[in-house]
């Protein structure tokens, strides 16, 4: 997608800040960080939501909370807690539409979240 973020810092056209990448995914940090550690979890495929990942490439979900349990380990954050969140359409926040899994720690998180 030509006028995705996400895909541009993926296709290296614009920086990113990249701390994981494999060959199907990437993880970048937050460039607005809303915890200690943010981390956005993404597959290098450009899948617009949660509503769009085929049912053929539902393996990326699993392999996505694997790297966010890997990556909490790696920052330190694995003990205390942390979350991951998939934000999905307008109500639901999402501001970006290239599918992306929030890793957050470093501190205390609120329930319900805002
Ligand atoms: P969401 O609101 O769930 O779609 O999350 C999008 C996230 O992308 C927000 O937390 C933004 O701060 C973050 N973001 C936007 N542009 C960039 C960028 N160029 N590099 C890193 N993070 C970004
Ligand atoms: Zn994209």
């Amino acid at each position: 997608m030509s006028d995705c973020i996400f895909c541009k810092i993926i296709d290296g056209e614009i920086p990113g800040d990249m701390v994981y990448q494999d060959d199907r995914v990437v993880a970048i940090n937050d460039i607005d960080p809303k915890a200690p550690v943010h981390i956005l979890i993404m597959p290098k495929k450009h899948i617009p939501s949660l509503l769009e990942v085929e049912q053929e490439e539902q393996n990326i979900l699993s392999h996505i909370m694997m790297v966010a349990a890997r990556l909490a380990r790696e920052k330190g954050i694995s003990e205390k807690g942390f979350r991951v969140v998939n934000n999905c359409g307008e109500e639901g926040g999402q501001s970006v539409g290239h599918i992306h899994f929030h890793l957050l720690g470093g501190r205390y998180m609120q329930w319900p979240p805002g």
